[in-house]
């Protein structure tokens, strides 16, 4: 089964449009940005132990958000370079076609859903 050129290119649009959404997040006081590369900022509140605390509090936080982040701008990219070398909606582990449905809901996916169940 094939998927049509219609259908790829609403994905292509979804994944564009997620692309920018997470290029905003990413671009927030949270995360300081060099080139392409995304670091947690870590945040300077003052120099009283309280604040120290609250500073390691923060950056943890912005942490761990900049890593969703990163590897959902990751997965939007590949899923963008598989539509551009026709290689889209087909799973990475076992060959089979992704069922488009999943691909609506989930424009990133890399897996089909069976392989994705294996892996949880
Ligand atoms: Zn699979």
């Amino acid at each position: 089964m094939k998927l049509d050129a219609t259908f790829i290119n609403d994905r292509k649009n979804d994944l564009e449009q997620r692309k920018n959404e997470l290029l905003k997040e990413l671009n927030m006081d949270a995360v300081k940005v060099t080139g392409d590369d995304y670091d947690a900022r870590f945040p300077d509140f003052g120099e009283k132990e309280d604040e120290n605390a609250a500073e390691v509090a923060m950056f943890e936080k912005n942490l761990s958000m900049e890593k969703t982040l990163e590897v959902s701008l990751f997965n939007v990219k590949r899923a963008l370079e598989k539509i551009e070398a026709g290689n889209y909606g087909i799973c990475e582990k076992c060959g089979a076609p992704i069922n488009p449905k999943r691909l609506e809901a989930f424009p990133s996916a890399s897996t089909c859903m069976e392989c994705k169940k294996k892996s949880l």
